[in-house]
C-alpha cells in the first residue's frame, strides 16, 4: 500500500478497490451476540462463504475465505472480530502479541473465480486493488440504543 492509502486507512474504510462495491459490512465485536437473525430486519440470517480481503498490521493485505452471517434482504454481511483475530493468529504464530481490533482493517471482498486463481498464482500487493470491491457500507453495532448505527455513506475519500 502507498503512504496515501495506508494514512487514509487509519481514518476510516479507504476507497480502495476498483471493482463495484458490494455488500454492506458489520465487524461485530461482541462473541456472546453470534445473529442467527439479522439486526436491521429480524429475518434468520442465512451463512455465506466469502474472499475477504483484509489489511493486518503492519503486513500488507491478505484474502482469509471466511464464512460470515448474511442476510439477502439487507445485503448485509457480518463477520465475528473473535473468529477473524483467530484465524490471523494461526497465520502468524510468530507474533507476540494478540491481534486487536486495531491491528487489521477488512477492506472489502474479492470475487470467488479471483480467489481460486489466487491461489495458484498469488495476486502481486500491488494489483489487488484492482480485483477489490469495496464495502457499499460499513456499520457498527451498539449494544445500547438499537442495534446498528449507519455511519459513513458518503465515500469516505471526500473527506480528504
Ligand atoms: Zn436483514
Amino acid at each position: 500500500m502507498s503512504q496515501e492509502q495506508r494514512r487514509r486507512t487509519s481514518g476510516g474504510l479507504p476507497r480502495f478497490g476498483k471493482r463495484p462495491p458490494q455488500y454492506n459490512f458489520i465487524l461485530n465485536p461482541y462473541v456472546d451476540a453470534r445473529f442467527t437473525s439479522c439486526p436491521k430486519c429480524n429475518r434468520k440470517m442465512g451463512q455465506r462463504k466469502v474472499p475477504l480481503m483484509i489489511h493486518v498490521e503492519p503486513f500488507f493485505p491478505l484474502v482469509l475465505n471466511k464464512t460470515c452471517r448474511y442476510c439477502s434482504s439487507c445485503d448485509l454481511l457480518i463477520a465475528h472480530q473473535d473468529e477473524i483475530q483467530d484465524l490471523l493468529a494461526k497465520l502468524f504464530p510468530d507474533r507476540p502479541a494478540k491481534f486487536s481490533k486495531k491491528d487489521f482493517l477488512p477492506l472489502g471482498t474479492l470475487d470467488r473465480a479471483d480467489w481460486k486463481q489466487s491461489q495458484k498464482t498469488p495476486i502481486p500487493v500491488g494489483d489487488l486493488q484492482e480485483y477489490l470491491h469495496d464495502f457499499k457500507k460499513v456499520l457498527e453495532i451498539q449494544s445500547t440504543g438499537g442495534w446498528v448505527r449507519e455511519e459513513k455513506t458518503e465515500p469516505r475519500a471526500k473527506r480528504e
